[in-house]
């Protein structure tokens, strides 16, 4: 039974969440703040053309749910919030992307945004001409730039402490990885990943970004739909999320999944827990891919430094293991180690919030 917006609202516990229509630039979006109590909603907008507006709704309900975990257990004063522009990215304008940040000033500093999925530095380039509550803004402007490589480098650490607790070793020479979607996290991810000595299998919908890979990096190219046929060491997703399902599960054929992706698991608690009994390391996705959340925080802050940031990024390997030690003490998934652990330190700085 489809659930209704409210008690989807209700359900994931969001504070906010706003409609935006504009009808002189086609305008729909969704802005979703699920928690601020460490500090304003910052997550990226993501612009996607959903089979229906409710598709839309519910994944910036899901995100913005994501980017508070993500920000609590990063140690990030940030609460979690996520947009959508619901559209073809081939739609793209300056009115649009104004019209948008005008939605975003109307906040007043409670959601801060950047980029995620088919958004640019240009983009927020324009957000930025409406509000100032916007991050990723390109270097030229004095911003932080594209967050993805520093999401790529999360995430090709977190893969290290992946590879460590299953293998006892760090090293991924001689590897297969299978990187689902080469966009701007992937493409950086395979490069790691080829200088590390992984055997790198790419897949992607789109052929220009798979020639771009398989020119600059020489990874093997696997269509999208046999990607569970064959078997590989590691599965990284990077693409969309909730590939982690009731008909990938039972033909998953790898040790590890741990990728950039949000939302990888399509039910947190049924899948962690399938994959958890198939024997599968899982890296909680709001852990790995934090990367770039790090680098646009420090430009929310007003501090950017890129070696502190990158020193910040590197910390997600002890993270990821702290995590893994949690779940097998307390019998949970990863998953859900890595949430409690978020909640918990939401609860502990929300107690301390209102003493002066
Ligand atoms: P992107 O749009 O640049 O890249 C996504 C890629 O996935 C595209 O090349 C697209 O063609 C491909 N793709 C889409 N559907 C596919 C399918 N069915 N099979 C294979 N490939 C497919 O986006 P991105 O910024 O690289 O983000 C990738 C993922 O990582 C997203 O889930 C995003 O939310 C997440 N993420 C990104 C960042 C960041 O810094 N960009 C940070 C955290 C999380």
């Amino acid at each position: 039974m489809e659930q209704t917006i409210f008690s989807q609202i209700e359900e994931l516990e969001h504070e906010q969440v706003v409609l935006c229509h504009d009808k002189h630039t086609g305008l729909n979006a969704i802005i979703a703040i699920h928690d601020t109590t460490l500090g304003p909603a910052l997550g990226g907008t993501r612009m996607w053309n959903y089979t229906t507006k409710n598709d839309g709704i519910t994944d910036a309900l899901r995100l913005s749910r994501g980017m508070t975990y993500k920000a609590a257990i990063s140690g990030l004063n940030l609460g979690g919030g996520k947009a959508v522009i619901i559209g073809d990215p081939a739609t793209k304008s300056e009115a649009l992307w104004r019209r948008y940040g005008k939605f975003v000033n109307s906040l007043g500093g409670k959601y801060i945004t950047a980029e995620d999925v088919n958004t640019s530095t240009k983009d927020m380039e324009y957000i930025h001409m409406e509000t100032k509550h916007v991050t990723g803004i390109p270097k030229y402007m004095g911003g932080s730039g594209d967050p993805s490589p520093f999401t790529a480098y999360g995430t090709f650490v977190g893969i290290k402490a992946c590879a460590n607790t299953k293998w006892g070793s760090d090293e991924l020479s001689g590897k297969k990885i299978l990187v689902q979607g080469v966009g701007h996290v992937g493409q950086y991810l395979v490069e790691h990943l080829t200088k590390a000595g992984a055997e790198v299998l790419i897949s992607d919908i789109d052929e220009k970004k798979l020639k771009e890979t398989v020119d600059n990096h020489g990874a093997k190219v696997i269509a999208p739909n046999e990607i569970f046929d064959i078997e590989y060491d590691i599965y990284a997703p990077c693409a969309l999320g909730a590939t982690i399902n009731d008909e990938s599960i039972p033909k998953l054929k790898c040790e590890i999944i741990a990728g950039a992706a949000n939302n990888q698991l399509k039910d947190e608690d049924i899948h962690g827990k399938a994959i958890r009994e198939k024997g599968i390391l899982y890296a909680p996705d709001f852990l790995i891919n934090a990367g770039g959340l790090m680098n646009v925080a420090a430009e929310a802050y007003g501090v950017y430094n890129e070696d502190k940031v990158t020193a910040d990024v590197e910390e997600i390997y002890n993270r990821m293991h702290l995590i893994f030690d949690k779940a097998n003490a307390e019998n949970l998934t990863n998953q859900a180690a890595a949430i409690k652990m978020a909640e918990e330190r939401i609860a502990a700085v929300g107690k301390i919030k209102s003493v002066l």
